[in-house]
């Protein structure tokens, strides 16, 4: 059903979790929300290009978007996917693209994290980071808490100046490596932030699930971790119920991740394949036109 709804039927739900189709659009979400005491991310949608010529487009867009950033002063970073610079293609093409936006990154004074895709691309992914981060120290990576190795990773990864996201993870993966159970997903997301913070790394807690904010919250004020070595992150739009502003009254960062670009569509599709409910709204406007 959701795979035949016509786009326009999308648009205005697809304006809750997407800023524009356009740079200009952007910019004016990103200050907005910036005005609200949120930090934000920036990603332009898509993923696995089809040639080396849109690789190299993604990756000047990427460079110009930290121009931007700076030029209109807003408290920003960016994400990419790196199928979206050629992972998919060709390893070669992926490792020069992300060094030039990391060039980029480091020109400005500012950062880029390293999205996590599905399982192919997980060692592809840690090794490229890895080989990148000494001469660009300004980059995160992201650890997904449904993979039964991504623990281990972390005790790998974890040292001083080792910046990840934790999620839960949004791929829909096999069982003999990936957790499928609720519970033991959110004891996994814990364990590997508790691992992060017990050490010397950075964590961007990026997750809704309220009480697994909360059971965070707790540890990291039990333990008295440092503000600056952890950040909270959700996905714009998405429905807080106020909790996000609790977050910040405690002074603690937290970043909206905002998507942006002509794949649009597709986005949004995924997001409302996650919250189902929405469908209802959907098709009420499908009805209202
Ligand atoms: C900032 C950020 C960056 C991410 N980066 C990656 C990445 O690099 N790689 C990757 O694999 N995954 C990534 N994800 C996705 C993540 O892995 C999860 O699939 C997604 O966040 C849903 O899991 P949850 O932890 O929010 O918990 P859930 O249990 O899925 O959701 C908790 C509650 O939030 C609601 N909710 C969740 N998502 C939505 C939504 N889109 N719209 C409306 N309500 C919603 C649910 O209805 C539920 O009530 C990212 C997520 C965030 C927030």
């Amino acid at each position: 059903m959701i795979r035949i709804m016509p786009r326009w039927s999308i648009h205005p739900f697809a304006k809750t979790y997407v800023a524009g189709e356009s740079v200009q659009e952007t910019v004016l979400v990103v200050k907005k929300v910036n005005d609200r005491g949120f930090t934000c991310t920036l990603d332009i949608l898509g993923e696995h290009v089809k040639s080396g010529a849109e690789a190299e487009n993604i990756t000047r867009e990427y460079c110009d978007l930290y121009d931007v950033i700076a030029v209109e002063n807003m408290n920003c970073n960016i994400s990419i996917k790196l199928t979206h610079i050629g992972l998919a293609l060709d390893k070669t093409i992926a490792t020069d693209n992300l060094v030039r936006i990391l060039k980029q990154a480091k020109k400005h004074d500012n950062f880029l994290r390293i999205d996590m895709e599905n399982s192919p691309y997980t060692q592809q992914t840690i090794d490229l980071y890895k080989n990148c981060v000494s001469d660009y120290p300004n980059m995160g990576i992201v650890l997904q808490a449904y993979l039964k190795r991504s623990l281990e990773d972390a005790r790998n990864l974890n040292r001083t100046g080792f910046n990840t996201r934790v999620c839960k993870g949004i791929y829909d993966e096999r069982e003999t490596i990936a957790l499928k159970d609720r519970a033991a997903i959110q004891d996994n997301f814990f364990n590997i932030t508790k691992e992060i913070l017990s050490g010397n790394g950075f964590a961007a807690i990026a997750t809704h699930d309220i009480p697994l904010i909360d059971r965070i919250d707790e540890w990291i004020e039990s333990t008295q971790v440092s503000s600056n070595r952890f950040e909270f992150q959700v996905l714009y739009g998405v429905p807080m119920g106020g909790r996000l502003e609790q977050l910040l009254d405690k002074g603690y960062t937290v970043r909206q991740y905002v998507p942006f670009g002509k794949e649009w569509f597709d986005y949004s599709l995924r997001r409302l394949k996650e919250n189902p409910k929405i469908m209802s709204y959907v098709l009420g406007n499908l009805f209202k036109r």
